[in-house]
């Protein structure tokens, strides 16, 4: 199986359709608060350009409850991408029926034009046959640049495509994730070392399981180490432990040991008694009763920095605290520095540990930050993600 990347579709001259992840952050007064995603996607909407295509973008924005709201336009990332661009960009209103086709039938060679949201349709998160055609008939060819959403059956991303036969593509963006990602499925060097982190262990048992088969040690932080410490019945205080998950990390725990990977848990941490409690913020070997872990110790922070610089292939998703507040922020930065340090291939995934790369000015120093959350994830899981496999040609 075999997917082609855009650059080997011939498309001077044709209406191209590109699913995009505009999925942006809005402000208030409903401007793009963050453009990183209108941002990735301009070398492929350049390289369409600049090849004289008639580049027809789609995407969702929202949750917009399947109906039209205008909370929900893609209005507000067109006129980011315009600015970007620096070229007129054409909106719809919608992103079917009689005035799309209109505007896209008239487009000229190198035009742009935006649809409107995807999911003011039901169709869309439907998955719905008749939705995709409808899309499909205002464009003669397809791109994927959706890495974020192609691990969803929707039918801009997972149907849309079917109906192009040879004259679908992945984008740059895509090919980018699959080639990086598939680094650390396919031979990866050793020793290979995944840190792990964030808010819950319920949101990361596959990627747990399949990274138990390929790693030589797994670190951890973040909330889901209290889980694990509270299996090993390590006292936590008030720390956010999952109880009906606690078995759950005891099986992962018993599995690692007989696949022979080390599952490295803190063994100090930054405690205080509420996430708003900043000031009372300290760091300890053992958790009181009333305290709360809240980022992983200095001692810890150290000791996973020491194992990041050894490795030769690295992986990393979620935060290793509460970085969004300076007290608890100091293990994530310290991991993120040693990411960056690491002479490694070194992968970073999950909307917040990119929004943390971000943060601390790290995103360019390692060898790939995924823009997909999910996505990445369920790729790592070694799942054949829905927009991926509606883009294979046998
Ligand atoms: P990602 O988006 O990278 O996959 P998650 O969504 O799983 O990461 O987790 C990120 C969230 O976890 C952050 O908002 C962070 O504040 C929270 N978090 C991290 N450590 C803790 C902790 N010890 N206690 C409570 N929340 C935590
Ligand atoms: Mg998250």
């Amino acid at each position: 199986m075999v997917i082609r990347s855009v650059d080997e579709l011939e498309v001077a001259g044709r209406r191209v359709l590109v699913r995009v992840d505009f999925n942006t952050p809005l402000t208030a007064d409903g401007e793009v608060a963050d453009d990183t995603r209108v941002r990735a996607a301009l070398p492929t909407i350049r390289h369409l350009i600049e090849r004289g295509a008639r580049t027809i973008l789609m995407t969702h924005l929202g949750r917009p409850n399947s109906q039209r709201d205008p909370r929900y336009t893609t209005e507000a990332p067109a006129s980011k991408l315009a600015e970007l661009l620096n070229v007129p960009v054409i909106h719809t209103d919608d992103c079917i029926g009689w005035g799309a086709r209109k505007l896209a039938m008239d487009l000229t060679d190198g035009d742009v034009l935006v649809l409107e949201n995807t999911r003011f349709h039901p169709g869309e998160k439907g998955a719905e046959r008749t939705f995709a055609e409808r899309l499909s008939e205002l464009g003669e060819l397809y791109v994927n640049d959706a890495f974020g959403t192609c691990h969803r059956g929707d039918a801009s991303v997972a149907v849309l495509p079917t109906f192009f036969g040879g004259r679908r593509a992945a984008g740059f963006l895509v090919a980018r994730e699959l080639k990086m990602l598939s680094g650390l499925l396919d031979g990866p060097k050793r020793p290979y070392i995944a840190v792990l982190g964030g808010a819950k262990v319920s949101d990361k048992i596959g990627v747990i399981d399949s990274l138990l088969t390929r790693v030589d040690a797994l670190l951890i932080g973040g909330a889901m180490a209290y889980t694990f410490l509270a299996a090993q019945g390590t006292d936590v205080g008030a720390s956010r432990v999952e109880a009906d998950k606690v078995w759950l990390a005891k099986k992962l725990l018993d599995k690692a040991k007989s696949l022979n990977v080390d599952i490295v848990l803190p063994l100090d941490h930054v405690v205080a008694p509420s996430i708003e409690a900043e000031s009372e913020a300290c760091s300890v070997a053992d958790i009181e009763p009333g305290m709360m872990g809240l980022d992983i110790g200095p001692r810890t922070a150290e000791r996973y920095s020491a194992r990041i610089m050894a490795a030769r292939t690295l992986f990393w998703n979620g935060p290793m605290g509460v970085f969004e507040r300076p007290a608890f922020a100091a293990g994530t930065r310290t991991v993120a520095n040693a990411f960056a340090e690491s002479p490694g291939y070194s992968v970073v995934g999950g909307g917040d540990s990119a929004a943390a790369m971000a943060l601390f000015g790290l995103a360019g120093r390692v060898s790939h930050v995924s823009t997909g959350g999910g996505a990445s994830l369920e790729f790592m899981e070694g799942k054949v993600l829905p927009g991926l496999k509606a883009l294979e040609e046998d």
